[in-house]
């Protein structure tokens, strides 16, 4: 298991985290992408078939290792939670290799894009699609009913705030919203699209909501102050920002501004 008192796999080295998803760390860490990206090998235990969820980077190693944690089990399904390259780029190559369709939200990414509430069998593996925009317009959780894990992808990372584009603050509410209610079960996890595991999911959604509502205050306050500059907001409310982190930062101020300008006008 990787929480977050415990240190990251290595890349490349298959861990199990619960009995139907096994996590494949990607060798791509950055300042955007945390310790790099979490692919995922789902399949029902002793199952011959297993479904391949964010296969990150296209790297020869990061597929010769998820081929590796696939072991026996021929590939069915190729999952995407969103068309991020750092999340999706291997997908088209993967698909090829082993002749499992593209199953994503993106048109780009697949001719039958998913829709909320698809359910998606993978041998005796039932994995159902939940549409939480916010992220992006795209994004798209995965819920394996049988143990109540839900595989978040960017809508909740396992420590962080994801972008949310401006515009798209409100359905992100939204869209926690909608994770509380499905990981109210108990045990119940997030599996993240980076970062560790979640085991108390429904307190960590909190805790992401509210730092986003404390950003909101924030900017409705430096706003109430005059500051009205997208980049003072971002020095005010980023103190110690990673200078690669700036235009994150400024994406994440701008919507704000967007979400303060419905809802507090
Ligand atoms: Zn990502």
């Amino acid at each position: 298991m990787w929480t977050r008192d415990t240190a990251p796999p290595r890349p490349g080295d298959p861990l199990t985290v619960t009995e139907r998803a096994t996590l494949v760390l990607a060798p791509n860490a950055n300042a955007w992408t945390f310790e790099g990206t979490n692919t995922w090998v789902l399949a029902e235990p002793g199952s011959d078939v297993c479904a391949v969820l964010d296969p990150g980077p296209d790297d020869d190693a990061h597929v010769a290792a998820i081929l590796a944690a696939a072991g026996e089990r021929c590939v069915a399904a190729v999952l995407v939670t969103h068309a991020h390259h750092d999340h999706a780029e291997l997908a088209p190559r993967l698909a090829e290799l082993t002749g499992a369709p593209v199953r994503a939200a993106h048109p780009r990414l697949t001719d039958e894009p998913l829709q909320d509430d698809d359910e998606i069998r993978v041998g005796a593996l039932t994995v159902r699609v939940l549409y939480t925009p916010g992220h992006t317009g795209d994004s798209v959780c995965f819920l394996l009913p049988d143990e109540g894990s839900v595989l978040t992808g960017d809508t909740v990372l396992g420590g962080g705030s994801p972008i949310v584009k401006p515009g798209r603050l409100g359905q992100f509410f939204d869209s926690l919203d909608r994770l509380s209610e499905v990981l109210a079960a108990p045990g119940s996890m997030i599996l993240p699209g980076h970062g560790p595991v979640l085991t108390d999911p429904l307190a960590q959604i909190e805790r992401r909501r509210k730092a986003r509502l404390r950003r909101v205050d924030q900017v409705v306050g430096a706003l109430a102050e005059g500051v009205e500059d997208p980049e003072d907001l971002v020095d005010r409310l980023y103190p110690d920002l990673h200078p690669d982190l700036r235009d994150a930062a400024r994406i994440s101020v701008d919507a704000v501004l967007a979400h303060v300008q419905t809802t507090h006008s």
